[in-house]
C-alpha cells in the first residue's frame, strides 16, 4: 500500500458479476473505510486494462460463456500476473476461481487455459450441478470462523500440491471432488465456490484480505451485529432439513 490509500480493483463487472458478487467489493470497501483507510475502488470492465498497482483484486462468478471471454481477456492482458508478482492479493469466486487455475472446461466443451495463479485444475462434473447452501470449516491456519455460502457450479476443481484447501465442507459439495475440500489458496491468491456474496456472509474473510494488504496481524474491531445476525440466520437456514 502506498500513500495510505488502499486500491481495490474489481475485475470485469460486465462479465463476472452474475451472482451478487459486487457485494464483495462493497464489503471490503466499507470495512476498510470503517478502519479509517482511504479507499480507491476501481471497477475494470473487460475492454479496459487491469491496473498493476492494486492492493486487492476481486473476481466474481459467471455463466460459462462470459467466463471464457473473461479468461481470454485476462490471459491477453497479463497485468494480473504482474500484480501478483508484486504481492497483490486476489480473491476470486466460482468462475473467477476456475479462471485462476491451470484450466477449466469452457462453454464449447473445450479445455480452456486459465491463468495458472493457483495450482488447481477444473473439469466438468459428470453428476448433477452443485447447487445449494454450504457450511465449512476454514483452514485452521487462517483462524477464521465457520464458512457459509451458496454454491452453483458444474465444474469440479482438483487441487495440485501447492494449493491448500480454503475449507472442509460440513454441508454442500465445495470443490466437488468428493474429498470434502472447498476452495483453494496459496500465499495471497484465494479461490472459493461461495456466493452469498461470500464476504457479506463471512466478513472476517474481508478482514483477512485487508490484514494481508496492510501487512498487520490485527485490525480495530467494528460493530458486526448486523453481519452476525445475517450469519446466524443463514447458518440456521442451511441446517434446516430440505
Ligand atoms: N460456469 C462455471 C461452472 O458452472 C462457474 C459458475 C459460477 O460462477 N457460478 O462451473
Amino acid at each position: 500500500m502506498s500513500d495510505n490509500q488502499l486500491r481495490l480493483v474489481w475485475i470485469y463487472p460486465d462479465l463476472l458479476s452474475t451472482y451478487g458478487d459486487q457485494g464483495n467489493a462493497l464489503v471490503v470497501e466499507r470495512r476498510a473505510r470503517q478502519r479509517g483507510l482511504d479507499v480507491a475502488r476501481l471497477d475494470v470492465r473487460s475492454d479496459q486494462p487491469i491496473p498493476t498497482s492494486g492492493d486487492i483484486y476481486l473476481i466474481g462468478g459467471g455463466e460459462d460463456r462470459p467466463q471464457r471471454l473473461a479468461a481470454e481477456r485476462l490471459r491477453r492482458d497479463a497485468h494480473l500476473y504482474q500484480a501478483v508478482n508484486n504481492g497483490a492479493i486476489v480473491f476470486a469466486v466460482c468462475a473467477g476461481y476456475q479462471i485462476l487455475g491451470h484450466e477449466f472446461v469452457n462453454d464449447l466443451g473445450q479445455r480452456e487455459p486459465g491463468l495458472g495463479l493457483l495450482d488447481v485444475t477444473t473439469t466438468r462434473g459428470e453428476g448433477e450441478r452443485c447447487v445449494g447452501d454450504v457450511l465449512g470449516d476454514i483452514d485452521p491456519r487462517l483462524g477464521l470462523p465457520q464458512l457459509t455460502g451458496f454454491e452453483n457450479h458444474q465444474g469440479v476443481t482438483h487441487l495440485g500440491p501447492t494449493a491448500r484447501p480454503l475449507a472442509r465442507v460440513q454441508l454442500g459439495k465445495g470443490n466437488g471432488t468428493g474429498d470434502g475440500t472447498e476452495g483453494a489458496y496459496n500465499d495471497t491468491v484465494f479461490g472459493t465456490y461461495m456466493h452469498g456474496p461470500v464476504l457479506a456472509r463471512n466478513p472476517l474473510i474481508a478482514d483477512l484480505l485487508l490484514k494481508l494488504a496492510l501487512d498487520v496481524n490485527a485490525l480495530p474491531p467494528i460493530d458486526d451485529r448486523w453481519y452476525e445476525a445475517l450469519r446466524s440466520e443463514r447458518i440456521a437456514a442451511a441446517q434446516q432439513p430440505a
